[in-house]
């Protein structure tokens, strides 16, 4: 079906919610033109590696064939299925999927990108870029200019490595304060960073995670340092004013972790949706995601309050469980509907825990 073009959509940032929207309102018949201020696209990301996850949202990627209206196989990515935690004073625990916790991606320029990949599937649609331009966002039709305020704050290092492919996550206050640290190799390059909540005491957290990966023997060396920034929202409750804001700049992140990729995808999505008159599509989607944002809100809420204890105590969870995957999932997807349905079903058991 030949579909025609019939009117002109201005985004205002080339990004992964930008290019996720422009994709679909390209397909569903309008004429599209990103304006975006650097010189080209993904040269305001660091070139770091980058979780796709596949727990959040309700479609599971395993076998997906699309995502957002994007052909899924075709993303240059790798999929995880295991990743080490490390605890101060407990051996690293290694915690195995059969199915991908989540899907690495490369974030910047270089050709092998996830946002060079966007990038020419736009091109294919005729998504027309203009760089070096920023645009009047009041008077756009969608604002996804990213990241605007910091809820956490990201130091990190590219780095080159002979190491084999591995991803550890290393939890502590001392690396990441109410946060966590993470390391990816992958053919050779690697990122080592560390997302945090900034307090008055706070000193730069990535050189403790440089120094315990390096006396643990893991031989790197750093390419670059880059600092970065997280901003996250929870939902509007009134009215949704013109332009529709999408991706951070929208505030949709994932608060718990900082996985806010599929999250700008979605919310991409939601808004070619509403552009396009498509508003029972659009409307299930900001429901999904809303609900997601609020979820993930008191997540990270019971995360910042959890001792040492009970961290150890989780990580033991996740290592003896043979499907760790569906406990993310599960921390997901509750309401307190569940909740109190699964609390009469532990009282009709009259299970009690101490
Ligand atoms: C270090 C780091 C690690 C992360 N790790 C993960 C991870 O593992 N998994 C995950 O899911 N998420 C991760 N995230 C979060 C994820 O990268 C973001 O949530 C996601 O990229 C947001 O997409 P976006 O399109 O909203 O913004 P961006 O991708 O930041 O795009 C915004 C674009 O708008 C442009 N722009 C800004 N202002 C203007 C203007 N006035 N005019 C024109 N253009 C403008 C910018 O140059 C940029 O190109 C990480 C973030 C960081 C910083």
């Amino acid at each position: 079906m030949i579909v025609a073009k019939y009117s002109k959509t201005n985004i205002v940032g080339a990004g992964i919610a930008g290019m996720t929207a422009a994709i679909n309102l390209s397909k569903f018949g309008k004429s599209v033109i990103i304006y975006e201020k650097n010189k080209s696209i993904g040269s305001s990301r660091d070139g770091d590696y980058e979780g796709i996850e596949n727990w959040i949202f309700s479609e599971n990627l395993t076998n997906s064939k699309t995502l957002c209206g994007i052909e899924f196989n075709g993303i240059p990515k790798y999929p995880i299925f295991e990743f080490f935690v490390h605890l101060n004073g407990v051996k690293p625990l290694k915690i195995k999927s059969l199915e991908p916790f989540f899907y690495l991606v490369k974030r910047g320029d270089d050709s092998d990108s996830f946002d060079s990949y966007l990038a020419e599937v736009c091109d294919s649609l005729n998504v027309k870029f203009l760089f070096n331009k920023t645009y009047d966002i009041n008077t756009a039709d969608i604002n996804a200019t990213g990241s605007n305020h910091a809820a956490a704050y990201i130091r990190g290092a590219q780095i080159f490595t002979d190491l084999p492919n591995q991803v550890h996550l290393l939890l502590g206050k001392e690396f990441a304060p109410m946060g966590y640290a993470y390391l990816i190799i992958n053919d050779g390059l690697g990122t080592l960073a560390t997302a945090f909540k900034k307090s008055n005491r706070t000193n730069d957290p990535l050189n403790p995670c440089i120094d315990y990966f390096k006396n643990l023997g893991f031989d790197f060396e750093i390419k670059e340092k880059f600092a970065s920034r997280g901003s996250f929202n929870l939902p509007k409750i009134w009215g949704i004013k013109k332009p529709i804001t999408i991706g951070e700049a929208g505030g949709y992140q994932d608060y718990l972790f900082g996985f806010g990729m599929r999250m700008a995808m979605y919310s991409g999505l939601y808004a070619a949706y509403k552009l396009s008159g498509k508003n029972y599509q659009a409307n299930i989607i900001n429901h999904e995601l809303n609900v997601k944002r609020r979820i993930s809100y008191i997540n990270r809420l019971l995360f910042e309050n959890l001792s040492n204890d009970k961290f150890k105590y989780w990580v033991n969870i996740f290592e003896k469980s043979n499907k760790p995957l569906n406990i993310l999932r599960t921390a997901y997807d509750w309401n307190w509907k569940k909740i109190i349905k699964s609390i009469k079903l532990t009282n009709n058991y009259a299970i009690r825990f101490s």
